[in-house]
């Protein structure tokens, strides 16, 4: 049997037209972002922290860039720009932590996150770090919320899509929980922004973050959006002090002016119905009746279909896909041999289940030609991951 390495190998030689369903992973950048940052790569050298009067250029395409942002996040949002969500989550719950105003005595994050709030569970916590359960739904525990913030001003973060299921958080009723017990919420909206309407998050969240390349803008760049004065953020890195003082690092004028772009475009656009994700689903199921598609009874995101397939592992399947032009993903894999979920796991989804889990996932820019490949690659894919199992 070939390794998957040799696998991959090979899969360079093979077959198109590709179909790219990974688009939680990452997003194509659009023609008019790459323009804009083409445009200012080669007109705009200056650091935005200069002096000089390139430096000025370069600021004031930052402070352009930085009111685009804000306009769409609320119209009086303060905009930190960042690498991505990863380092803005991990900001938002580090710096707030930390700031003295803010008076948090724990951090509370749900057992479904994403790695960049979950693993602070983990790492040397600055306050006691308690993690909010999951229902099989996709959705936190309201009432172990309830019971984890109840009498201690808390720092709460919760994800506002999941990356994994494409399940809508409720935070209206989150944020009610939060807020009547005095704390703070962050919100990771990074599978959000640029993909649906923001009224209610906007509404609800103390911040939130985002990442341009899951909105067609480049990869590398981040915001974290303050949404009201309470939510303070301290410094979690020293250096020159820019952002604000709180996030130092020379600012990519080029790739956060890019990332408005982006924005703007994702938010001039309707956002698309879920009829792409529901044929997927609908055909998948007519080929594997015994399959289970993930937080079917929770409200979900038109972006996002997770599938199970018991039986099968489900690198097996993805690479049978790949080699044939169709690209899908996952979750994210932790480091055992065989994957799972963690996410999965805390919804309440059985091993079988859970390490077959192959997940497709739709941008603005998918179109019916990518489920037509699917369809047309789909039942061999499938005949091979089910040859190589090792429950055969
Ligand atoms: N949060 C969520 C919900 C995500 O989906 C991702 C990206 N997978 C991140 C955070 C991290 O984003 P970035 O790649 O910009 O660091």
């Amino acid at each position: 049997m070939k390794t998957v390495q040799a696998r991959r190998a090979s899969a360079k030689l093979v077959a198109r037209p590709v179909a790219y369903l990974d688009n939680n992973a990452t997003t194509p950048l659009s023609a008019a972002a790459l323009e804009r940052m083409q445009e200012l790569l080669q007109a705009l050298p200056g650091n935005a922290a200069s002096m000089h009067r390139l430096g000025v250029a370069a600021r004031d395409c930052l402070e352009q860039a930085r009111a685009r942002f804000a306009h769409h996040l609320g119209g009086t949002a303060q905009i930190l720009f960042t690498s991505g969500a990863t380092e803005g989550n991990g900001l938002c719950l580090l710096g707030a932590l930390r700031h003295p105003a803010n008076r948090c005595e724990q951090l509370v994050v749900s057992e479904l996150e994403h790695s960049s709030v979950y693993d602070y569970l983990e790492l040397p916590p600055e306050r006691p770090v308690v993690a909010c359960k999951a229902l099989a739904s996709g959705i936190p525990d309201v009432d172990h919320l309830e019971q984890l913030v109840a009498g201690r001003r808390s720092l709460v973060s919760m994800m506002h899509v999941n990356n994994e299921t494409g399940v809508i958080f409720p935070l209206a009723d989150i944020a009610e929980i939060v807020h009547r017990h005095g704390g703070l919420l962050h919100v990771d909206a990074a599978q959000s922004v640029g993909k649906m309407a923001l009224g209610e998050v906007l509404r609800h969240a103390d911040a939130l973050t985002l990442s341009a390349h899951k909105f067609q803008g480049p990869l590398g760049v981040g915001a974290i959006a303050v949404l009201r004065r309470q939510f303070q953020l301290a410094p979690v890195i020293a250096g020159g002090g820019q952002e604000g003082g709180v996030r130092s690092g020379t600012v990519n004028v080029p790739a956060i002016a890019a990332a408005a772009v982006a924005l703007e475009e994702a938010a001039a656009a309707p956002a698309p119905g879920p009829e792409l994700r529901d044929d997927l689903e609908a055909f998948v199921e007519r080929c594997v009746p015994h399959c289970l598609v993930v937080g079917r009874g929770a409200p979900r995101l038109w972006t996002t279909s997770y599938i199970c397939f018991p039986g099968l592992l489900q690198e097996d399947l993805i690479e049978a896909l790949s080699v044939r032009g169709v690209h899908a993903g996952t979750g994210s894999a932790c480091n055992s041999a065989l994957h799972e979920s963690r996410v999965l796991r805390n919804m309440g989804i059985e091993r079988l289940y859970n390490q077959g889990g192959v997940r497709f996932s739709f941008s603005r820019c998918t179109t019916r030609t990518a489920l037509q490949r699917l369809v047309e690659v789909f039942p061999a894919a499938y005949a091979d991951a089910m040859e190589r199992s090792p429950y055969r």
